[in-house]
């Protein structure tokens, strides 16, 4: 049955839905199904001065359910802005900004003035613990099943700045989530929302009557169908105007956002119509240029009027965007079924969420990098016409049902116009058909950081809701139109379009349409990778060539998703069958050929979580000479891929040291990584360098642990240079460990984890005879065992870090005497915003031996505590120094961080600020609020006490230094100028020479290694 669904008039529309409620009755998992209606009747004025609208609402509700109302949920979502506590802004900080945390009064928004009354008795309006937008209009009297009830309001919108969705910039309005609006009623109750940023929405659909009035010079893009004769004459004029013009990417008006002509003194009133969609939205900008078109698509015999609007800026994008409009209204009428709605509309405007955003018949665009990106996102957003216009799912709670259903089309409708070419650059990609949506997908659920497509959005992850909204359901449903072959997956998709459109499709109900239409069942796909983080991950295990080669597979995961297998035999001819998929082991027949490769999934169409060990080939297989690359990237399905990288090091010892760094870590983590990377010092004249290795210990979705890793790496340089020789001298540091990372707490940012590692580190020594005769060298040995406690809270108002070590060590001292101790470590560091990125930053050590057999004495080696963490006291060798044992120049005034963290490069000579039994020390600097941020300019003070050993035993004393700073990255790099202090610390300095000689930095090389990173891109 397919029915002409919309007409213009309100009596054919009644008409339709008594065709279309009655055609949809008997089916399947619609027994009890209703919906409600909610027709709204709008007037408003603009107040472009104020940046306010004031107006009348009105809103005709139907009780379709079978339920008496005694209240209805009315949502005020322009109250999201109206202070930092709405769900809005602590999901802005959740994500990591700011900009409305800090924001100034002026920038806020809300809607106030408002009266809701019935019959001319107000009604009382209580609030909800989901903040200032949601609240609960108590019903006079009881709302019987097929009972009607009108409710009023005046109200008054103050326009916040473009934060998200609803917004000004200037006199350019993008009028969004704006009206009181009711919360959806349906089989399931109430569905009550607080407006967010990710996150979207569930409305009743419903007729619009809105009236606009504003400054005649407006330009104004909304859902509807325009009713004013004046302003279309006035539209077509200024659109034929338009099409005359034309824009160079070399036009100087091009990126420049104009300036606002003045408002006319004159008003006009705009009135508007819409019927059966959920939503209204407008634009009105005085800068606006217009276009016009028409196109006509299958299935419907009106032709659809189609509108531009857009200004200056980007004009040489959008003056295709007509054919953009144009292409892909028909692209999706022709797949899912016909548009039913008189009107579609694109607006250039202002937008702080995302590059889009939908709305019926009219989509809002940001600004765009190229036409195909332009083009992309116009049909992304014309495409929520069918996901979220017509089938009105629940946004919040299952957003795959929209956006991920969209962007499956949206990227058929790419390769259908611009080809296989994806976003990926080819050098990443090596040359395998991967795409963004796949390597979204695999970084995570690598890593176990996966969360479930069907979570409600409040409960998604930043970057959970992209991968799970977005990706991973375009994704399986693409492997689904592989497994299904194209026809017979439009067939089913059209059958849901028909049974579900303008109503509001659960989960089950999609799930139950496709299944039935397509004869499968498609819990891998619904069960599996939409409402779990199962994994699917296919195993060719081996083939017996004999007279019927027999195949042996097996899936580890636990998804079981149909699969393509690919087969090259020894003609070189190639097959590609898909199979359906299965869970643990299982043989597959194949025909009685001789072969040479075999493949699962050759053209990455489907969500395999692991792909090295998707293939099979004779003879040498995976043992054959590895693929060589550049960097990283994606890895080869057939081969083992090698990664390369040249550098070019330097410490003092050593000399330059040209190097290369080996590896095969590529984007996506894997279980076992490693890393080599030899540098040849030009000074030292030897090989020196390091090896890594780490292995992933997968976990189980439920596992305690999010993941276990094990890890040992070596590392070799020289440190020191025994000068009357000109002898460099080297050093050996091993270590081997492991760690455990728990998931985050709930309800919290913070991250705990355990680690534990064994150091052993061998430095060469000049060794003398008795009467001081150089005789060589000697090893000094060291060995130490560490736990770790660790804290991590990624929260972008006050993020931190904490660890507690305890640390056992066993080592020879520069005497050659055997010494030990256990110590206590503490250490905490973190920042405070005061605004956007302007910080008080933090940091505390404390230090306490519990045993240390140089307790006593006045010596105290490098494994002492010290308030200046230079490289001679880096006992561990855990950072890398430019000049490790430099006693002058620029090399000696590197500082680690380690203990004290004092901020001064007061050379090891002095003795100074070290203890053999305990410490403690806090290291603070500030922001200075007018500095640009990319010149973090900062005042920093460190002080510190500790018990000092003296000839005359112990003396408490207390140290204090400070100056100013620049520092990045956290101060994993900084520069130190120490201007104040102790005299202990500041004549020291003073000794050094100038301001230059006294400056310190700090670079902490090794923190700052790409595999320290790889892993933590989590950081939103
Ligand atoms: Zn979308």
């Amino acid at each position: 049955m397919n029915l002409p669904i919309f007409l213009k008039t309100t009596i054919s529309v009644y008409l339709n839905i008594c065709l279309l409620l009655v055609s949809t009755f008997p089916l399947l998992g619609q027994d009890n199904y209703f919906q409600q209606e909610a027709n709204f009747s709008i007037q408003v004025e603009l107040d472009d001065q104020l940046h306010q609208l004031r107006g009348q609402w009105s809103m005709d509700y139907h009780n379709n359910s079978p339920d008496t109302l005694t209240f209805i949920y009315l949502h005020l979502w322009p109250n999201a802005y109206q202070n930092r506590s709405t769900a809005f802004a602590q999901q802005e900080l959740a994500s990591g900004s700011v900009d409305f945390y800090f924001a100034p009064e002026e920038d806020l928004g809300f809607i106030d003035s408002l009266n809701f009354s019935s019959h001319n008795t107000s009604l009382t309006v209580l609030p909800t613990e989901l903040g200032p937008d949601v609240v609960k209009v108590v019903l006079n009297e009881p709302l019987p099943p097929k009972g009607d009830i009108r409710i009023e309001s005046p109200f008054r919108l103050q326009f916040p700045a473009s934060f998200s969705r609803l917004g000004h910039v200037g006199q350019s309005y993008q009028v969004t989530q704006w009206y009181p609006k009711p919360a959806v009623y349906d089989r399931d109750g109430w569905h009550p929302m607080a407006y967010l940023d990710y996150g979207e929405y569930y409305s009743e659909f419903g007729s619009y009557d809105v009236s606009l009035t504003l400054p005649a010079n407006y330009l104004v893009g909304a859902t509807g169908e325009l009713q004013t004769k004046e302003e279309q004459a006035w539209l077509l004029d200024r659109a034929r105007a338009t099409a005359q013009k034309s824009w160079s990417d070399n036009d100087p008006a091009v990126y420049t956002s104009p300036a606002f002509p003045a408002s006319m003194p004159e008003q006009k009133t705009l009135h508007y119509k819409a019927d059966w969609v959920h939503d209204f939205a407008w634009f009105a900008d005085k800068r606006f240029h217009v276009l016009h078109d028409s196109v006509t698509v299958i299935g419907k015999t009106q032709p659809i009027k189609v509108w531009s609007f857009f200004t200056d800026e980007q004009a040489h994008l959008w003056q295709n965007s007509l054919e953009y409009l144009k292409r892909s209204t028909a692209f999706y009428s022709q797949h899912i079924g016909p548009y039913p709605y008189p009107q579609v509309t694109a607006v250039q405007s202002a937008l702080s969420a995302g590059g889009g955003m939908e709305y019926p018949m009219i989509t809002v665009i940001g600004l765009a990098a190229d036409g195909r990106a332009l083009d992309n996102v116009i049909t992304h957003e014309v495409g929520h016409n069918w996901f979220y216009g017509i089938l009105a799912s629940n946004e919040r709670t299952h957003s795959w049902m929209d956006e991920g259903f969209n962007s499956y089309y949206d990227h058929r409708y790419d390769h259908q116009h611009y080809g296989s070419d994806t976003l990926l650059p080819k050098v990443m990609s090596g040359n395998t058909s991967t795409d963004l949506d796949e390597i979204g997908y695999r970084y995570y659920a690598c890593q176990r950081l996966t969360q479930a497509p069907d979570t409600p959005s409040e409960q998604l992850e930043f970057y959970n809701y992209w991968v799970g909204a977005y990706g991973t359901p375009a994704k399986a449903l693409h492997q689904l139109e592989g497994y299904w072959g194209k026809s017979r997956f439009d067939q089913a998709m059209q059958a849901y379009f028909r049974e579900w459109q303008f109503k509001h499709p659960g989960p089950q109900d999609v799930q139950a349409t496709l299944e039935r239409e397509g004869g499968d069942d498609l819990s891998w796909f619904f069960q599996g990778f939409m409402q779990s983080v199962e994994q699917q991950d296919y195993e060719l295990k081996k083939l017996d060539q004999g007279e019927q080669p027999q195949l042996n597979l097996t899936n580890k995961g636990n998804v079981a998703g149909p699969f393509a297998l690919q087969t090259i035999d020894s003609n070189g001819d190639t097959t590609l069958n898909w199979h359906p998929g299965f869970i643990g082991d299982k043989q597959i027949g194949l025909a009685n050929k001789k072969y040479d490769q075999l493949l699962i999934d050759p053209a990455h169409h489907s969500l395999e979580a692991y792909r090295q060990n998707n293939s099979w080939q004779k003879g040498w297989g995976k043992l054959a000479p590895p693929q060589l690359r550049l960097l990283t990237g994606i890895k080869s399905d057939t081969k083992s891929t090698l990664f390369a990288l040249p550098l070019l090091g330097y410490n003092k010892d050593d000399g330059v040291l040209p190097g290369v760094v080996l590896h095969n870590r590529g984007i996506i983590p894997q279980t076992i990584e490693w890393v080599a990377a030899p540098f040849y010092g030009f000074q030292s004249k030897t090989l020196n360098g390091m090896l890594g290795l780490q292995v992933r210990i997968k976990q189980a979705a439920n596992s305690t642990f999010r993941e276990i890793k094990l890890f040992s790496n070596l590392r070799s340089f020289h440190f020191a240079t025994y000068e009357p020789e000109d002898l460099p001298l080297s050093f050996q540091r091993g270590t081997a460990g492991f760690s455990l990372t728990f998931h985050e707490l709930p309800n919290s940012r913070w991250v705990p984890s355990l680690t534990t590692r064994g150091l052993y580190v061998n430095t060469e020594e000049p060794n003398f005879s008795t009467d001081g005769v150089f005789l060589g060298t000697q090893d000094q040995l060291q060995d130490i065992y560490e736990v770790s406690f660790e804290m991590d809270r990624d929260w972008v108002l006050s993020p931190a870090h904490l660890r507690l070590t305890y640390e056992h060590a066993n080592y020879t001292d520069d005497f050659s005497r055997d010494q030990m101790h256990n110590k206590l470590l503490f250490e905490g560091k973190g920042k405070f915003l005061y605004q956007a990125q302007k910080a008080f930053h933090w940091r505390l050590f404390a230090g306490f031996f519990l045993s240390n057999s140089l307790q006593t004495t006045t010596y105290t080696p490098a494994q002492a505590f010290s308030l200046f963490d230079r490289g001679t006291d880096d006992y561990r060798f855990d950072n890398a120094y430019l000049g490790r044992t430099a006693t002058d120049g620029i090399t000696s005034q590197q500082l680690g961080l380690r203990a004290g963290g004092f901020r001064a490069p007061v050379p090891t000579a002095f003795q100074v600020g070290r203890s053999n039994k305990r410490m403690i020390s806090v290291n603070t600097s500030i922001d200075l609020p007018f500095t640009p941020s990319w010149f973090p300019l900062r005042p920093y003070l460190d002080a510190g006490s500790y018990v000092a050993p003296t000839f005359n035993g112990d003396e408490n004393k207390f140290l204090w230094t400070g100056g100013l700073a620049i520092e990045w990255l956290d101060g994993k790099i900084g520069i130190y100028a120490p201007l104040f202090g102790s005299p202990e610390i500041i004549n020291p300095l003073k000794e050094q020479g100038g301001l230059g000689e006294r400056l310190a930095f700090r670079l902490l090389i090794t923190d700052l290694m790409p595999w320290k990173w790889a892993d933590g891109l989590r950081g939103w």
